[in-house]
């Protein structure tokens, strides 16, 4: 029986730009850098340093220990080489963790109970006799609120600015879905919390962190399941009638330039260009997003 397991992320990679999806999620092509020489760092690494920290916090760890955890990736990562680039990286990273763990201590999440932490998941979109479909991903968080019941969030940082309100509901409705999937309990709420980029220099202090949160109920549940389930149809068809990413068409967006991993090779395709070159040189071909 055949069968495909989406990464809930590459739905919105498919609403934002279906060309950018062909080439992460299809093709697996990531950037790659010369022999010998650390990747450039980009703002998603930021995100994906500070959840460790994000994470540890949320399991009770106290914040030194978030800290070193935070730094340990990143020489783990790399097996302790570093440029100042990626030190930088990194000092977002824990100024991130810094400031989330003041917003902890300031009692924002006061009385809810910690249901669980970094929880892998895995859910059945729909199959039949000839096919199967499941979605995955990690939810950040859930907790049970003494004034709302269970809430599903997912941590973001100054790596998901770029992502819109839509994006964002589409992505905490996809976790409360799971969550619903899983346990059979559906979430009041699903909400993110953002921790912004940290001013250097400043004296004033802003509001490091932010909330927002959507409700959920069943209904709406049911209905994010179909549009799941229609967008995977149309992925689906692209892969399966071997559309080629130069009839992908193009999405872009005012910041796609120069937060796109794809922005060297996109202008190549419209161009008539030698895409295939700058791919040989400059990125490696994954299986692991297939
Ligand atoms: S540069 Fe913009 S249009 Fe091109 S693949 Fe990336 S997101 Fe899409």
């Amino acid at each position: 029986m055949e069968g495909h397991k989406y990464r809930q992320s590459e739905f919105g990679k498919w609403k934002r730009c279906r060309r950018a999806h062909h080439w992460q999620y299809t093709e697996g092509l990531y950037l790659t850098s010369p022999e010998g020489q650390l990747p450039t760092p980009n703002k998603s690494d930021i995100g994906t340093y500070a959840h460790v920290g994000f994470a540890a916090l949320h399991k009770g760890e106290t914040l030194d220990s978030a800290l070193m955890l935070v730094a340990a990736e990143h020489e783990h990562r790399f097996a302790g080489e570093t440029t100042d680039e990626w030190d930088k990286t990194v000092e977002y990273a824990l100024s991130s963790v810094r400031h989330y763990n003041d917003w902890l201590e300031e009692g924002h999440t006061t009385g809810q109970k910690i249901l669980g932490v970094e929880m892998p998941w895995e859910a059945e979109l729909d199959s039949n006799s000839y096919r199967f479909r499941w979605v995955y991903g990690t939810t950040d968080l859930v907790v049970d609120d003494p004034l709302t019941g269970v809430v599903v969030v997912d941590m973001k940082t100054v790596g998901s600015q770029t992502q819109t309100p839509e994006e964002v509901d589409f992505q905490l409705r996809t976790y409360a879905w799971a969550y619903w999937q899983e346990t059979g309990i559906v979430p009041a709420r699903a909400e993110h919390r953002m921790v912004k980029r940290v001013l250097h220099g400043g004296t004033a202090k802003p509001p490091f962190v932010s909330t927002h949160g959507i409700h959920i109920n069943e209904g709406i549940l049911t209905m994010h399941h179909l549009h799941m389930a229609v967008m995977a149809t149309e992925i689906d068809w692209a892969r399966e009638s071997e559309v080629q990413d130069q009839y992908l068409y193009p999405n872009p967006h005012k910041d796609c330039k120069w937060d796109c991993s794809y922005r060297d090779i996109c202008p190549l395709v419209d161009d008539g260009g030698d895409v295939e070159s700058v791919v040989q040189l400059s990125y490696v071909r994954t299986s692991d997003e297939q």
